[in-house]
């Protein structure tokens, strides 16, 4: 917990506001009202909430009305098992104050309320490590725009871009008091018991004043471009963001009746009679029962705002009816950009579950394999029980079987979208290929589907390619799938390992991603072609070129001929050897280097360097595996340090160059010498001698 959160004891006592202590004085005992400072990061949001000259502060209302829903839902639910609070107020709904003249706007639920201390947890913390990616954010961008506010569920506080100062009265079922929460939003806030009232939380805010924008500048600081006050503005506010909130959102408003003669005409100067009518705001439609041809794209981008609190276009949607032995819904979107926490784990996953069209779950992980975990939505199945919880759904064999349908559905929707519309695939596997690769590990018996999915890097030019396209373009001969593995594609690019490939025409993938490995051991071929990587084990290229024929006679003469050829090189060898044997298990002449004097390979079935990082990550031992060392027999150096070693098998300098030679191997994969500041100093010296 951040150190300056305020608990109870730490609280310091403030001046209790007026009404409280004239109450408190006639208990001839002041209630406590405790003031607490917000944790630094809510401070900091809230400040940026309170200096926003964002234009459409209008948003702060969804973000109160979707609390009271969301509180509503809670209650519901628990109201299911809960037979106290199935006999309380279950006619649920959003109550929206306005007080023009008092200036002050109160959004009020009979949803769950809340405890002293979820107060404190709720609207004084942020709990989601989300505020800070959003304070990063924020303060790159610039501006405070909150279309990000939806994204990292700091809704809550999106309210003090419109009020001067927020009050919070909330009651949970079973506690023994309400309690009272007041901040203006400048650094604390004060808390405070009052007696218990009905269930349920109102929000009541007070304005700021209301000036015009003015096209082109920013406006005034401090002030509102609409009166959130009038009923006008709110009711059309609701319709645009809120309308497919599933619990009416009511209003009282007035209407003026003239006094009118038996004829029916208005009497001049006659009396004026104001009835007050209670409205409901919101037509509540659940948008996905509805037959798919007589639901507006416009419909659709607005329902995935009200299901996401994005506040962006779905890139994507896939709107499901199933009939048959299994009966449900599915209405699912692909955002258009990837969450920020997409690779934690805490990020959002799953999609909403409803039974007969009621809510039942938020975030259910069931309905949505780990690898589309980015794909949002909702569910509707009139199969499931109402009492359905996170623990039944996960052994549900109908929540199995939608799972794996929609998973169908969406990797068939995802190789349309390649087939069809390339760019919009190569836009969207930017966001989302790297989680969907993750597949090959999660759902292994799709790896037909998601093989052909694939995009990736290759040495061939700067896009993206599928296997099949990479195979196309194969020389004849070539009968394995080559790639190279690392941790950055620009490294990857010049690395020496690609030499001879390079010489040959012959592609590599270069795979950069942290999951390419994994992915790759699943993978393990495409078309019958095994992946190799470059880096690993012996290199055969002999056959490429060559018909078939031709190959079979000459693959035997020409393969692993460096070794052979260069018998003068040996001595060096043995004496490198020696020299490195803690870091390398063996020096040895290369076959797939023609610029470079060096690089480092994996032996055939030892493990990937990059896998023994990423399980040294997880805190797993990992038995030390040796590399070996690939010299250059055409490479002059390479010539030279053995005619040195020959003429004298003492010269220092054919240890410490070797050794030179092993860390550059090092540094062009992204590692680092053994010993950095020696290596600087003896490129030094070697420059200097050279000059
Ligand atoms: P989010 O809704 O994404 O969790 P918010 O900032 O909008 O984030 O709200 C923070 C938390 O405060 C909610 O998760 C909820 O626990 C609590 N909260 C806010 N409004 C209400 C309400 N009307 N009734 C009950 N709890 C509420
Ligand atoms: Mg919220």
């Amino acid at each position: 917990m951040a150190s300056d959160t305020t608990t109870k004891k730490k609280a310091k006592k403030a001046t209790p506001r007026k009404s409280a202590t004239k109450k408190g004085a006639k208990a001839a005992k002041t209630p406590a009202v405790e003031r607490h400072d917000f944790q630094a990061s809510t401070r900091k949001l809230l400040d940026l909430m309170i200096h926003s000259v964002y234009s459409h502060k209008e948003v702060f209302l969804r973000e109160l009305v979707s609390n009271a829903s969301d509180a509503i839902d809670k209650v519901r639910f628990l109201a299911l098992t809960d037979e106290e609070l199935a006999k309380g107020d279950h006619d649920y709904e959003v109550e929206l104050v306005a007080d023009e003249a008092a200036r002050t706007l109160t959004v009020k639920d009979n949803g769950v309320g809340m405890s002293r201390q979820e107060v404190i947890d709720n609207l004084g913390t942020i709990a989601r490590s989300g505020t800070e990616a959003f304070l990063e954010q924020m303060g790159q961008g610039g501006e405070a725009s909150p279309d990000l506010i939806g994204r990292f569920g700091v809704g809550f506080y999106s309210c003090f871009m419109v009020a001067n100062q927020v009050e919070v009265v909330t009651y949970k079922h079973g506690e023994k008091h309400a309690v009272r929460w007041i901040s203006t939003g400048d650094g604390a806030y004060t808390l405070e018991d009052v007696p218990a009232g009905t269930r349920g939380t109102s929000v009541t805010l007070t304005l700021k004043p209301v000036a015009e924008r003015v096209e082109g500048e920013d406006p005034t600081p401090g002030t509102v471009e609409q009166d959130f006050a009038s009923r006008h503005v709110i009711e059309s506010i609701v319709k645009k963001h809120s309308d497919f909130v599933s619990f009416p959102i009511v209003m009282d408003v007035d209407s003026y009746e003239p006094e009118r003669d038996a004829e029916g005409n208005v009497v001049e100067d006659g009396k004026v009679t104001k009835t007050t009518e209670r409205k409901t705001l919101n037509s509540m439609k659940a948008l996905w029962t509805r037959n798919k041809n007589d639901i507006e794209d416009d419909e659709y981008d607005d329902f995935y705002r009200h299901v996401t609190r994005d506040w962006g276009k779905p890139f994507d949607r896939l709107h499901v009816k199933v009939e048959g032995m299994q009966e449900y819904t599915a209405l699912m979107y692909l955002p258009e950009r990837a969450p920020f926490d997409l690779f934690t784990r805490e990020s959002r996953r799953g999609l909403q579950l409803y039974v007969k069209h009621v809510f039942i779950m938020d975030e259910c992980r069931e309905l949505m394999p780990e690898y589309l975990r980015f794909v949002r939505g909702l569910v509707d199945s009139p199969d499931l029980p109402l009492n359905v919880s996170r623990e039944t759904v996960q052994h549900d064999r109908v929540i199995a079987a939608m799972r794996k349908t929609l998973t169908k559905k969406w990797l068939g929707r995802f190789q349309e979208m390649l087939e069809g519309e390339r760019e919009r695939y190569e836009t969207m596997w930017a966001e989302f290929g790297q989680a969907i690769k993750e597949g090959f590990h999660y759902e292994p018996k799709n790896k037909d589907r998601l093989e052909k999915l694939l995009l990736l890097r290759t040495t061939h030019g700067d896009g993206w390619s599928t296997l099949a396209e990479y195979l196309e373009r194969a020389p004849e001969g070539q009968d394995k799938i080559y790639y190279l593995a690392g941790d950055k594609l620009e490294t990857l690019r010049e690395s020496p390992q690609l030499e001879v490939f390079a010489s040959k025409g012959v592609e590599v993938l270069l795979l950069s991603d942290p999951i390419d490995e994994i992915m790759v051991e699943h993978l393990a071929e495409f078309q019958d072609k095994a992946l190799q990587s470059v880096s690993r084990g012996e290199v055969d290229l002999s056959k490429v070129g060559k018909t078939e024929e031709d190959a079979e006679d000459k693959a035997d003469e020409e393969k692993n001929d460096a070794k052979e050829e260069h018998p003068e090189l040996d001595a060096l060898l043995s004496a490198l050897g020696r020299e490195l044997a803690d870091d390398v298990a063996e020096v040895r002449l290369s076959s797939r280097l023609t610029g470079s004097a060096a690089c480092l390979v994996t032996p055939e079935g030892a493990m990937s360097p990059q896998i023994e990082r990423m399980m040294q990550a997880m805190g797993q031992e990992v038995p030390a595996s040796k590399r070996l060392l690939e010299l250059n027999p055409e490479h002059a150096l390479i010539k030279k340090l053995a005619s040195v070693h020959a003429d004298d098998p003492d010269d220092d300098r054919v240890v410490e160059y070797g050794r030179m030679l092993y860390d550059q191997a090092l540094l062009s994969e992204g590692g680092q010498p053994t010993n950095p500041a020696r290596f600087a100093r003896n490129i030094a010296d070697v420059m200097a001698a050279s000059l």
